[in-house]
């Protein structure tokens, strides 16, 4: 069995989908299909949220009837018969009038999951619908019976193995499956999510629980690129990487993967391809174990970055001083992304700030305490990369206009990470593409 999944652009106007549909229906391969919202979709229903949270209802009523209207044109184009979309009009107005219902009742976070989760519902439906129009036999299967997180916002993929074997069971005779990606039950069993841009997430998750031949992750691009196409004008797509190497790069800011999208398939060796919807021939990008080449691939950038100093003398020649710092990060379930130290100071980044003020106060019992807000991590990646002849080199050279914070070489064999001011951000990925790719 195979994963096919889907992004927003993909399903985002008719005749997208009518190519997603070419694309799902062009070999007999069993398949499940996972489709993120229609592009914009998922913007639109944060708007709405965070409107309601605003107590401002007449402007969320507002947004909710120009999105309402959107998806009624969208039907009126993607469906050819009347009797098809009067029942893409029904199914879709119930999302609509649960919106509208919500304008009473009083905000919660549960409140703010329902509402996201709708783009992924109203998407799969009119897919489904498209594909009942053209009579190709399928089965839709809800995401919220079988994509489950823990209480630690962790995927349960033991469940979601069991589940989603029993509901394939039960439809032993069809061939397609489609699903939302993104939305999942959280431990109080309500509707959740897997954080913007999660339907790559939710795609390989079910290749690990299916053990699928391959995730396929159909996008707007013909693969992962050198560099970020949105920030820098010349960038080529990259033809195969490793899975540490495409975990590093979408934890460092590759959009077109969603940062914890590469773990499952690494651990049960599903490779993952990258492709365009737009342009189904290219290549595209191939992730598996082999890295396929040694040296420089590609390089990332991760804004909203926060820089933490700790200075003391008693680091000096002590031991047990990184332990107790780092145990005030794991106190906090805050993940720490960088790390530099000399004798007599530590400094390290870390991106989530919920806790930054309780984290910031503990520290000062182990030093004098600085911090460095709107940076931003470069991460140069590429296989063997520090073992590489003249990349360090070259990397230097390139960079020597840039005010670097931090450093960090040597944490791993395929990776090289800088911090900068993120007002250099641009600068630095435009001088490194130069510098390092010649592009
Ligand atoms: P989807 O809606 O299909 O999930 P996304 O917008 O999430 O698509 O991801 C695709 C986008 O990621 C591309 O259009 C591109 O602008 C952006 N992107 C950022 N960095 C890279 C990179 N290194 N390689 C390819 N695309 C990238
Ligand atoms: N629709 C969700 C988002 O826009 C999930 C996704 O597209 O991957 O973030
Ligand atoms: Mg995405």
């Amino acid at each position: 069995m195979k994963v096919m999944k889907f992004g927003g652009t993909s399903v985002g106007k008719p005749e997208r989908m009518y190519q997603v549909a070419d694309l799902v229906t062009r070999d007999d391969e069993r398949k499940i299909v996972v489709l993120s919202a229609l592009s914009g979709t998922t913007n639109s229903l944060v708007d709405i949220s965070n409107s309601l949270a605003d107590s401002s209802r007449n402007l969320a009523k507002q947004k909710i009837d120009k999105l309402e209207a959107h998806y009624k044109q969208f039907i009126n184009e993607l469906l050819k018969t009347e009797e098809a979309r009067q029942k893409a009009l029904q199914l879709i107005s119930e999302h609509f009038e649960f919106l509208n219902i919500i304008l009473k009742i009083s905000f919660s976070e549960a409140l703010n999951k329902d509402i996201l989760a709708q783009g992924e519902l109203m998407s799969t439906k009119l897919f489904s619908a498209y594909l009942t129009e053209i009579g190709i036999d399928h089965e839709l299967l809800p995401a919220l019976e079988f994509m489950q997180i823990d209480a630690f916002e962790e995927p349960l993929i033991g469940n979601i193995k069991v589940k989603l074997s029993q509901l394939l069971k039960t439809h032993n005779d069809k061939k397609i499956f489609i699903t939302q990606g993104y939305i999942c039950r959280n431990s109080k069993g309500e509707v959740d999510n897997l954080k913007r841009g999660g339907s790559d997430y939710s795609a390989s998750l079910i290749a690990a629980a299916i053990t699928a031949n391959v995730c396929e992750i159909w996008t707007d691009i013909d693969g992962m690129h050198n560099n970020d196409p949105r920030v820098v004008e010349k960038t080529v797509a990259i033809e195969q990487m490793s899975f540490d190497e495409a975990a590093e790069l979408a934890y460092f800011g590759a959009k077109i993967l969603h940062p914890a999208s590469i773990w499952p398939a690494q651990q049960f060796n599903i490779p993952v391809k990258l492709l365009n919807t737009m342009e189904p021939k290219a290549i595209g990008t191939l992730i598996t174990e082999e890295a396929g080449s040694v040296g420089v691939k590609a390089v990332a950038a991760k804004d909203g970055i926060v820089a933490i100093k700790i200075k003391s003398s008693r680091m000096l020649l002590a031991y047990g001083f990184l332990r107790k710092i780092f145990e005030v990060f794991e106190k906090y379930r805050t993940p720490i992304d960088m790390i530099t130290t000399s004798e007599v100071a530590v400094s390290l980044t870390i991106d989530n700030k919920d806790n930054l003020e309780d984290i910031l106060q503990e520290l000062e019992a182990f030093g004098t305490v600085e911090i460095d807000e709107n940076q931003t991590i470069i991460s140069v990646v590429g296989n063997e990369i520090a073992q590489t002849p003249q990349v360090m080199m070259r990397l230097f050279d390139s960079i020597d206009n840039i005010p670097v914070r931090m450093v960090s070489y040597g944490g791993s064999r395929h990776n090289v990470s800088l911090l900068i001011p993120a007002a250099y951000k641009t600068q630095t990925l435009q001088v490194l593409n130069k510098g390092l790719f010649g592009l």
